[in-house]
């Protein structure tokens, strides 16, 4: 008796994400895999879960964080702030904002240039 065919392909990843040209990236990864999500381009990005626990960290005495499935949202706590609410579809571009608007994080993460 022939056994059946076994796949030889895993099922990918399949979990996408917008890359800082916002275009949608799709992981080719091993469904289930570990680390960081890889799309056939190289583009790579963190589990959404990973990413919105260090940036709630970093930013939560200034900025509530979310993450809507397609972007990341920064919405100031104080709402009298001149930059109440920031969207980017990556977290780079979103912490970038953020430093830009704000001038700095509440707890520097590295060393910066002098501003201007
Ligand atoms: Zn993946």
């Amino acid at each position: 008796m022939i056994p059946d065919p076994r796949p030889v392909v895993p099922p990918p990843c399949g979990e996408s994400a917008l890359d800082p040209s916002a275009r949608r990236r799709v992981c080719a990864e091993e469904a289930g895999h570990d680390g960081e999500h890889v799309a056939v381009t190289g583009y790579r990005w963190e589990t959404p879960g990973a990413v919105l626990a260090r940036l709630q960290q970093t930013w939560e005495s200034t900025h509530r964080i979310a993450w809507t499935g397609t972007y990341w949202v920064a919405t100031a706590r104080d709402p009298r702030s001149r930059w109440r609410s920031h969207v980017e579809p990556t977290p780079a571009q979103l912490e970038a904002d953020l430093r830009r608007h704000t001038g700095h994080p509440p707890i520097p993460r590295q060393r910066r240039e002098t501003p201007r």
